[in-house]
């Protein structure tokens, strides 16, 4: 922090708003393919089927996402429209590998009969979100190796960016270690992944949403990083649980249903 923003408050907010933006848009493009050994360009890929899925629910090319908003000076979300092209991609995936592993998910209108087809649609919610914990953790570290830089935080020393850091690479690690369990080494021995797939169909609707997400319920590990505030001090955690993964399967595309893939 400057003396002049030392001095005066709102400009040291501006000035982490400004650099908060700045980061969000660092990105990271990688193959994240089994070993992580593809030397090939990350492309932009939908987690969601474009085609199929987000077809159903777009209006003039677009959709309603999500976005992270500053509003008066706090960080707030609040939903609005985005390109159909942009809305649920993320750069996992070199074009070889996206195709290899998610053909049957997006070239194939969704049925919710065909377990190999599920059992795609959830793989990809796995990587999407290791692709986020990666970026997010990359992010991080950079903000820290920044303020080590500039002479904001001392090297070698606890502060919020480093612990942020390594709370996306051990959340990042961890899905790692599901995906190879649950999907990459059954995949590779020709097995079925051993997913089960609930489907709820919502009858007389019309298709108002669709999720590719993957998330524990709880903590997936014993407390070894504890969650910290921004001051530093550590945060009460919830009991353990293991992670579970819930994927349910849209409507079929075309019979007027729901399209909700969590
Ligand atoms: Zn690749």
């Amino acid at each position: 922090m400057s003396t002049e923003q030392a001095a005066d408050p709102q400009k040291a907010a501006n000035a982490a708003l400004g650099k908060f933006f700045e980061l969000i848009k660092q990105g990271y493009s990688r193959c994240l393919h089994y070993n992580m050994d593809c030397k090939k360009d990350a492309i932009r890929a939908h987690s969601i089927q474009n085609n199929k899925v987000l077809d159903l629910l777009q209006r003039d090319n677009h959709v309603i996402v999500p976005k992270n908003k500053i509003i008066a000076g706090k960080a707030t979300a609040e939903f609005g429209p985005l390109g159909r092209h942009q809305a649920s991609t993320f750069t996992g995936l070199c074009a070889e590998h996206d195709t290899e592993l998610f053909k049957l998910a997006d070239t194939l209108p969704l049925d919710t009969g065909n377990k190999e087809q599920l059992n795609r649609y959830a793989y990809r919610a796995g990587m999407r979100e290791m692709h986020a914990c990666v970026e997010a953790g990359g992010r991080f570290f950079a903000l820290e190796a920044e303020n080590i830089k500039k002479g904001i935080t001392k090297p070698i020393t606890p502060n919020a960016a480093g612990i942020a850091a390594l709370e996306f690479s051990m959340r990042a690690w961890r899905v790692f270690r599901y995906r190879t369990k649950y999907f990459d080494k059954p995949i590779l021995a020709g097995t079925e992944p051993p997913v089960e797939h609930h489907i709820i169909d919502l009858e007389n609707q019309t298709p108002s949403v669709a999720v590719s997400s993957l998330f524990s319920v709880g903590q997936a590990q014993k407390k070894r990083y504890p969650r910290r505030d921004a001051d530093g001090r550590a945060r009460k955690r919830n009991q353990n649980h293991g992670p579970r993964l819930l994927c349910h399967g849209p409507g079929r595309c075309g019979e007027e249903r729901p399209a909700v893939s969590v």
